[in-house]
């Protein structure tokens, strides 16, 4: 299939370059090789590579507020929804998504309907069960493990077969008992965790709000800290603190924010500054932020990241390329997809969302997507 006539934006440039798409066997080509390929006339519409979520809990309702009623439907009824969250995302332009945690390895056997093409979704990573303590942030799921256990929860993890490891560095709000400021484990185990991990070929995705834990987490060279939210004893944001940035930048540590669509009703500007002015500092040092929207938590839709950009992109101050890419091509590089998908370049996966104005300089177009391609498959929008 050769789609002509398009405003495409590769992931990467700051403009758009007018041009054609050509697709086969589900990839981007340079030039079609089949005498008979279907030539589409796509009228000056805007392509962009197909978004990005890297933090999503798909087994979780978003209209549930009780953590522990997620498994409550059963597992055949959970999998059918999904299913269903699965479509909404990649009708909404999401075509690639990293499952940061769940229960019951549920997501995994929908990655793989998905991969196999039996069920339409974006392509999966899943982390399975986090590894958490005891008691811990999300240990209803099943990872809790005492300093010594956590390997045992990795090894288990490995084997359901996960395509990286979840870790809760510090506490989290969801779970009863459980502070975000406080570190879960000893430091010796966080970084024993990552070599580990490193060692069968996983990125290490690190739960942390504590700005203790984001140390632990950033010293023992995870691959994503999600959240850092720099809590301290003085609240949320509050302790920023430069020489745990420092440590992030040199080990190359990708900051995954988690700022969803629901922050617009942060509308304190004491917050907003103070939230400003940490993604400042932090882009200042070099940290690459990612998109990411902690999908399936209360009130937060799986396929809600393009309303979520917009509100990314005010609170971590990027601009509309800056905060594009960071949801596409930054995105796949930082999850380990960067040679797959993220990018509109021959070899890579024919991913790509058209829409009818230029998102690069109106970010609220995202919302209304044209049509979705995913893997070559034409999907329409929903
Ligand atoms: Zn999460």
């Amino acid at each position: 299939m050769r789609y002509e006539n398009l405003n495409i934006w590769d992931g990467e440039s700051t403009s758009v370059q007018q041009g054609a798409l050509v697709v086969a066997d589900g990839k981007f080509v340079s030039e079609s090789t089949d005498p008979n390929d279907q030539v589409r006339d796509m009228n000056g519409l805007f392509a962009i590579p197909g978004l990005i979520d890297a933090h999503v809990h798909m087994c979780l309702d978003p209209e549930e507020k009780d953590p522990l009623q997620h498994t409550a439907p059963g597992r055949e009824k959970v999998t059918e929804y999904i299913r269903q969250r699965a479509a909404m995302m990649v009708r909404a332009g999401i075509t690639t998504a990293r499952d940061l945690g769940g229960g019951e390895y549920l997501e995994l056997d929908v990655r793989d309907e998905i991969a196999a093409g039996k069920t339409i979704g974006p392509r999966l990573i899943c982390a399975g069960q986090p590894i958490t303590s005891v008691g811990g942030h999300c240990h209803f799921w099943g990872g809790e493990a005492t300093d010594e256990e956590t390997v045992a929860v990795l090894e288990r993890q490995r084997e359901k077969g996960v395509d990286l490891i979840k870790m809760m560095v510090t506490g989290g709000n969801i779970t009863p008992g459980s502070r975000p400021v406080d570190s879960q484990f000893k430091d010796q185990t966080v970084t024993n965790v990552v070599a580990v991990a490193k060692r069968y070929g996983y990125h290490v995705a690190a739960h942390c709000h504590g700005t203790d834990g984001i140390r632990q987490a950033a010293s023992a060279g995870v691959t994503t800290v999600e959240h850092c939210s720099w809590v301290g004893e003085s609240g949320w944001g509050k302790t920023f603190d430069p020489a745990v940035v420092s440590l992030m930048a040199n080990n190359g540590v990708w900051v995954s924010p988690t700022i969803n669509a629901g922050w617009k009703r942060f509308t304190q500007k004491d917050f907003t500054e103070m939230v400003q002015e940490n993604y400042r500092n932090m882009k200042a040092a070099g940290i690459r932020l990612i998109a990411s929207t902690d999908a399936g938590i209360p009130n937060v839709f799986h396929h809600d990241l393009p309303r979520a950009l917009p509100v990314f992109a005010h609170f971590a101050g990027l601009s509309a390329v800056e905060v594009l890419r960071a949801a596409t091509s930054d995105c796949a590089e930082a999850i380990g997809l960067g040679d797959i998908t993220g990018r509109i370049r021959p070899g890579y996966s024919a991913d790509f969302v058209l829409y009818e104005e230029n998102p690069l300089i109106n970010l609220e177009v995202l919302e209304k997507p044209f049509m979705v391609v995913s893997r070559g498959r034409e999907i329409q929008p929903g």
